[in-house]
């Protein structure tokens, strides 16, 4: 039996867009090529509202993460952490002998823009990195409010992790200044796993331009400049499966939902949820900074959530069991990509039948 998903990633995928991942090969270096290629990236400019080109990587989102602290950083980065991904980010640094500091906040609480004032106000670094949407914790940053005093600092790249609500929340990457702003195709955006994307600016073009160890198959100006000589190709081979399905799905998500719809379905679940949590449990997430698309609860009961997810599992359901040291800690259930809210209510349904047997 086919669980329905209730994980951050990945998520149901609609049958029609499984089968353009079908879709029979072309040559990845001919024109047809090209013209897919830029469909894709002209629509993916609407979704993050950017006129900053886009980078396709045929990785999961942690290839641009690492690929883009790497090949963007001169002088030494920030990582401004909010759990589990965040720290991935401050070890992706090390690992390629990036200079970087790490800010944790306390789990469960947001990066403030006082303290992203604080650290860059010292003049040290010329990156700074926010997790949108942390994945393990629940929190969605007030990236707006970060954005206003990131106004001090124009010169300072700024990163963003948008990996599990791009597509799911509004992220206005040119309004906002972020400079990168990257994303995985098997969350909000509801497809299989394999393709990642980002934005990127002018500015963390010709920072990057001056770093002069880049890597190689991560480059984000390698790839940047093999997209400029070969029309919106991909210096090796792509998965031009996910290109078929991409271009398919963001007309799906632009022109027959739409937008503004897409946020408000994501909201609507969001609520939901946090209102079934709170019935039931307590929010792991600070209040004011909850997630739209992925809802954290506290197992405040101390059930079993293996167990819970083991019965729901029988009757075709699936949730996300709380990440790292969290777990059975607290759980998470995913409401994102082309979930609806009626699915979202029959997955309640259950869990209160089965929560009240254990
Ligand atoms: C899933 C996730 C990642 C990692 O993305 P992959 O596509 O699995 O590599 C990074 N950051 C956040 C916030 C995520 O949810």
């Amino acid at each position: 039996m086919h669980k329905k998903l209730f994980i951050p990633g990945p998520v149901d995928v609609r049958p029609e867009i499984l089968e353009a991942m079908g879709t029979p090969m072309i040559g990845h270096r001919t024109k047809d090529a090209s013209a897919l290629g830029e469909s894709v990236c002209k629509k993916l400019q609407k979704v993050f509202f950017t006129e900053n080109p886009i980078l396709l990587s045929t990785t999961s989102g942690s290839g641009l993460m690492e690929g883009s602290i790497r090949s963007l950083t001169t002088k030494r980065a920030v990582v401004f952490s909010v759990g589990a991904f965040g720290n991935r980010w401050a070890k992706m640094a090390k690992s390629n002998n990036v200079p970087v500091d790490k800010v944790e906040a306390e789990w469960g609480q947001p990066t403030l823009p006082e303290i992203v004032d604080e650290y860059l106000s010292t003049g040290k670094y010329d990156v700074f990195t926010v997790t949108h949407n942390e994945t393990s914790t629940g929190i969605m940053n007030p990236v707006e409010e970060i954005a206003e005093i990131r106004k001090k600092y124009p010169d300072v790249l700024w990163l963003v992790d948008a990996v599990s609500s791009a597509a799911g929340a509004k992220i206005e990457v040119d309004k906002l200044g972020v400079d990168v702003c990257i994303t995985s195709t098997q969350k909000a955006l509801g497809l299989p796993p394999g393709l990642s994307v980002c934005t990127i600016s002018e500015k963390a073009l010709a920072q990057g331009r001056t770093v002069e160890n880049r890597g190689l198959y991560l480059d984000l100006i390698a790839i940047y400049d093999y997209m400029q000589k070969k029309p919106y190709q991909y210096p090796s081979t792509p998965s031009l499966s996910h290109y078929y399905a991409l271009d398919k799905q963001l007309d799906y998500i632009l022109y027959v939902e739409g937008l503004e719809n897409r946020f408000a379905r994501h909201l609507e679940m969001a609520k939901i949820t946090r209102a079934w949590g709170n019935e039931h449990f307590e929010q792991f997430a600070a209040k004011g900074y909850e997630s739209n698309t992925l809802t954290t609860i506290k197992n405040t009961k101390g059930i079993s959530v293996a167990d819970l997810n083991k019965r729901i599992g029988e009757l075709g359901y699936m949730i996300s069991n709380g990440y790292g040291d969290l777990k059975e800690k607290t759980f998470r259930i995913a409401h994102m990509a082309d979930r609806t809210v009626d699915v979202l209510k029959e997955l309640l349904d259950v869990l209160d039948k089965e929560i009240v047997k254990m």
